[in-house]
């Protein structure tokens, strides 16, 4: 069995309800975080989950708020913990660039904790990995191989598959419908997708929140992948506008005109077993 828990499904809009785009995925003792939003470690702990006990971090991609809190996470494991293993993190190739750029934001913070605890006397210990395809991850049971999306003008972009036990979840980030996305998504216990709504954002003035129209999937998009991966159920995730109260039935709607099998979404902590 895979367990899911959408700990943020948020985007960009700040949200009071919704934290920022991340997804814990546990597999076996394994536990995954998905992207790192606004946020992650409050959603965390409350399924009991804190930065030590993660495994490692995957990143679909190097977007604002799927990294936003990625600071948080570092430096929290480093210095509210007593892990002293690395931490991996693993995205696409830019990933360690980004790594080095917060080290060196965080590098007062860094030299504070390191004169002040006499058992704090090297920085936060990460291993960070880029690959854009491949196998990437094959530990205790638990694999993990990536493929590339289709987000331009970001790129480069993955998507994890996830599999333990005979259970496999694919985590989509933020992506238009692509070859290697289905097939990465084929025959998936689970796929979390990311989603827009077209329909609504297509009514909005702004030219520069209608411009998230030609990079995002919509949820019937999201909908048709799922149906023609021949996925088993179909997790929406990363809500815009903000999946409102009472609206789910809507949501779900669009995408089960595309997909005929299970379908989940709502709110931050919502948990999916597959498996
Ligand atoms: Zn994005
Ligand atoms: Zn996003």
């Amino acid at each position: 069995m895979i367990e899911i828990t959408l700990l943020g499904t948020g985007s960009p809009m700040v949200d009071a309800n919704r934290a920022g785009p991340s997804t814990l995925v546990r597999a076996g003792d394994a536990l995954f975080l998905v992207d790192c939003g606004r946020g992650v470690l409050q959603r965390a702990a409350a399924v009991g989950v804190g930065a030590a006990n993660l495994t490692a971090v995957l990143l679909t991609h190097l977007h604002s708020d799927h990294i936003t809190d990625l600071n948080d996470v570092i430096t929290t494991r480093w210095v509210t913990t007593f892990v002293r293993s690395p931490l991996p993190i693993i995205g696409p190739p830019g990933t360690r660039a980004v790594v080095d750029g917060l080290l060196t934001a965080l590098a007062p913070d860094i030299s504070y904790r390191i004169a002040h605890h006499a058992d704090i006397t090297e920085p936060p210990a990460l291993e960070v990995y880029e690959y854009t395809e491949g196998p990437v991850w094959d530990q205790d049971g638990v694999t993990i191989r990536v493929a590339p999306t289709d987000h331009r003008p970001v790129e480069p972009t993955i998507a994890f598959r996830v599999e333990y036990d005979g259970a496999s979840v694919v985590l989509a980030g933020d992506s238009v419908p692509c070859d290697t996305l289905d097939q990465l998504s084929s025959g998936a216990d689970a796929l979390v997708h990311t989603v827009i709504r077209k329909d609504l954002v297509t009514l909005v003035p702004q030219q520069r929140l209608k411009d998230i129209l030609d990079y995002h999937s919509s949820v019937e998009q999201a909908g048709a992948t799922a149906a023609r991966a021949g996925v088993g159920t179909l997790v929406l995730t990363h809500y815009v506008p903000p999946l409102a109260p009472g609206q789910e039935d809507q949501w779900r709607a669009l995408a089960a005109g595309e997909f005929g099998g299970r379908i989940e979404l709502g709110d931050d902590l919502l948990t999916v077993q597959v498996g």
